[in-house]
């Protein structure tokens, strides 16, 4: 297939990359001229803009930072959805709120444009991996196009609901990971302190009634698990800033559906702290060194 790719940061090169070796042509476009040598170098065809990327593209796919950068490429005079014909498959992988999704995914539809909300959970590790878990929102002509797509950079395809739940399913994720990493560094923290070993009290917690994601794959505690942040610095992974975007959006949406989030708005506001005291471009597990500093 042609495909135009709009967005070549952390997620979206190695995203793109998988694409090429998956055997599909890839237009690629990004803001940072490195970022396109680099997809060239694998065998894309660089643009100098979003609208000549996607110009002859079966389907388009966007991995921008956030909803105001999504907006700005498809909406208004100058946007892509001006340009592009109604054949064409529109995939925003991007993590934004379920109202900007669905203000896009109206605007696609209007045109006749089929459109998707497809953002991921895996982090950079999973992109490059092909790995990605694609948490689809929209028709369900629009996710049977899609799936082929998304499998040659994602290993678990689900298909949420309609336009935006996609987002939704994904803020859920994350708040509930947020409150998952909060509580398992809290819980290491308070076993440090009464002198055991957190490499004992993680074993001890996972195969208890304790046990989580986090501490399974991702520990918190540096040097308990080989290869995860926790162990190289907090350095890599999923950042600060990008955790406290997402409870953001949490935190938006929650107050919009009246819907009660106390554990959501608790983590929220330890993430922010963290952040806001010089921690925002280190990965997420850091959270840990809030509650203890060896
Ligand atoms: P990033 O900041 O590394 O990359 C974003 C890229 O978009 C940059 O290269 C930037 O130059 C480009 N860009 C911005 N505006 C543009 C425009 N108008 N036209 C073309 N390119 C433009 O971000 P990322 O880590 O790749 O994350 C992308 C999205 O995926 C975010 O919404 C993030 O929340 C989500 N996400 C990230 C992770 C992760 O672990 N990093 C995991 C899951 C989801």
């Amino acid at each position: 297939m042609d495909i135009a790719f709009i967005g070549l940061g952390n997620m979206g090169s190695p995203m793109a990359s998988n694409l090429v070796k998956a055997g599909h042509n890839l237009t690629v476009f990004d803001l940072s001229e490195p970022a396109i040598s680099d997809l060239v170098a694998q065998g894309a065809k660089s643009a100098e803009s979003a609208r000549q990327a996607a110009a002859s593209a079966d389907c388009v796919i966007t991995m921008l930072p956030a909803g105001h950068h999504v907006e700005a490429v498809y909406l208004g005079d100058s946007g892509l959805l001006a340009s592009l014909s109604s054949e064409t498959l529109v995939i925003d992988s991007s993590t934004i709120a379920p109202e900007v999704a669905r203000k896009v995914a109206e605007a696609a539809v209007a045109k006749g444009i089929t459109f998707m909300d497809a953002p991921v959970s895996g982090g950079v590790g999973g992109a490059k991996a092909g790995t990605l878990t694609f948490i689809c929102g929209g028709e369900q002509k629009a996710f049977d196009r899609s799936r082929p797509i998304l499998e040659g950079m994602g290993k678990n395809i689900f298909h949420a609901g309609p336009h935006g739940a996609g987002q939704v399913a994904k803020i859920c994720n994350n708040m509930l990971l947020a409150i998952l990493m909060s509580g398992t560094s809290e819980a290491l923290a308070l076993g440090v302190k009464n002198g055991l070993d957190p490499a004992v009290l993680s074993e001890i917690m996972k195969q208890s009634s304790g046990g989580n994601w986090a501490l399974n794959v991702y520990n918190p505690w540096p040097g308990v698990m080989e290869g995860v942040p926790a162990s190289k610095g907090y350095q890599g992974g999923f950042l600060v800033d990008l955790m406290n975007k997402d409870l953001g959006l949490a935190m938006e949406n929650a107050v919009t559906n009246k819907a009660p989030v106390p554990m959501g708005a608790l983590a929220r506001n330890l993430f922010a702290l963290h952040g806001a005291q010089g921690s925002g471009g280190l990965d997420f597990s850091s959270i840990q060194r809030f509650y203890y500093q060896e």
